[in-house]
């Protein structure tokens, strides 16, 4: 589907500084949407993937970066929200590759540490290794282990508030067994979850289901089985208006971002009963980890940081049960109040 300007559902007006750039030298075509710098330098993934045309690649880094300016906030860290999108060429390999990474790093030089470019879809250590002959303090990390404990805390944090109990025999379908997936897959197994997972690569869904004693069932049957918490940790615009009612699963919680299309399917799952975890509150502990290791911040530190998301987890759905307010209502206030102005998810 391509998305137009009108249909975006963001303020264009609220990004800070949006920079696209053609250089013809490379043939880079790539934007960096820089959402927020009030708490500190913006920090977020450089995604490489063909997109139909500038405009989808644009509307969708502005929307990802507003998404990063939630999540730092919401998890306390003194980091703004940030993302880039490398539009064109189609990712090559070699040395092609090698060339367009030094350019885009030229273009983050440029910005003077008010982008803080971590890995996303399609980029990988090396290319954040390359980006670092061209870049001051660039954080060549990959944080995918230390967001799946946070998400793990957050599913934690949900069964608790929602049966009072422990992970035990809880029915988790996990979508998308790639680097956050395979290890949450291993959390909740270890601790007494019985996993089920689909990938579009059905070899790497079967060896991290084999692994945890699992299930797999094929990606089409996702949306509508049966499960008690439902974790995507692949695509994100995933639950619709016409998803919301298919979804059979009583709770929401996963590393995906901007799982929800629209704002608005945040209260139709409310009004269904089922608890939606905001992705920002639950998957920053990539972003914390970052942060981290450019703090200096010693593990034990890093740790605890992490580990609180299951408390602001629990504390935001019982706010909600208190309030009736949207779990994403009352998250998207505590950012807000954070960076001083209202932030929200794009609609
Ligand atoms: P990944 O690329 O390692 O894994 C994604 C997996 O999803 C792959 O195995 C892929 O085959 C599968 N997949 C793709 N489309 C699918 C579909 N339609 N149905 C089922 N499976 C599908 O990515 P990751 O690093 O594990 O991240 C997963 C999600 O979490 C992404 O949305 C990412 O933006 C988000 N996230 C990741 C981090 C992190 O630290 N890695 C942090 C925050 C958010």
């Amino acid at each position: 589907m391509t998305l137009t300007t009108s249909d975006s559902g963001l303020d264009l007006s609220q990004t800070e500084e949006l920079v696209v750039v053609h250089d013809r030298s490379s043939g880079l075509g790539a934007a960096v949407a820089i959402d927020d710098t009030t708490l500190g330098p913006a920090i977020g993934g450089i995604r490489w993937r063909p997109y139909p045309d500038e405009e989808t690649a644009i509307i969708e880094v502005r929307r990802l970066a507003r998404v990063m300016t939630l999540k730092s906030a919401v998890a306390g860290i003194p980091s703004g929200g940030a993302k880039s999108v490398i539009f064109r060429p189609n990712p090559p390999g070699g040395e092609a590759r090698a060339s367009l990474i030094e350019a885009f790093g030229r273009v983050v030089r440029r910005l003077d540490g008010r982008y803080v470019p971590g890995l996303d879809m399609g980029t990988t250590l090396d290319d954040l290794r390359i980006l670092s002959t061209q870049a001051p303090d660039i954080c060549v990390l990959e944080p995918s282990d230390q967001t799946s404990v946070g998400v793990f805390a957050g599913i934690s944090a949900a069964v608790e508030i929602r049966w009072g109990d422990g992970l035990a025999d809880k029915r988790i379908l996990i979508q998308g067994a790639g680097h956050v997936g395979s290890a949450l897959a291993t959390r909740l197994a270890q601790a007494g979850g019985a996993v089920t997972v689909a990938d579009v690569d059905e070899e790497r869904a079967r060896a991290v289901a084999d692994s945890v004693d699992g299930k797999v069932i094929p990606v089409r049957e996702v949306v509508g089985h049966p499960c008690d918490v439902f974790a995507p940790c692949a695509v994100g615009r995933l639950v619709d208006h016409e998803t919301v009612g298919v979804f059979n699963c009583e709770v929401i919680a996963g590393a995906a971002n901007d799982v929800l299309t629209h704002r608005g399917t945040a209260k139709l799952l409310q009004d269904r009963g089922v608890d939606y975890v905001p992705d920002f509150l639950i998957n920053s502990g990539g972003v914390i980890a970052i942060h981290a290791a450019r703090a200096g911040w010693d593990p034990s530190r890093t740790s605890a940081s992490i580990a609180e998301i299951g408390t602001r987890v629990g504390q935001v759905l019982l706010e909600a049960r208190r309030s009736g307010r949207t779990p994403l209502e009352i998250a998207e206030q505590i950012a807000s109040e954070r960076v001083g102005r209202r932030v929200s998810v794009p609609d």
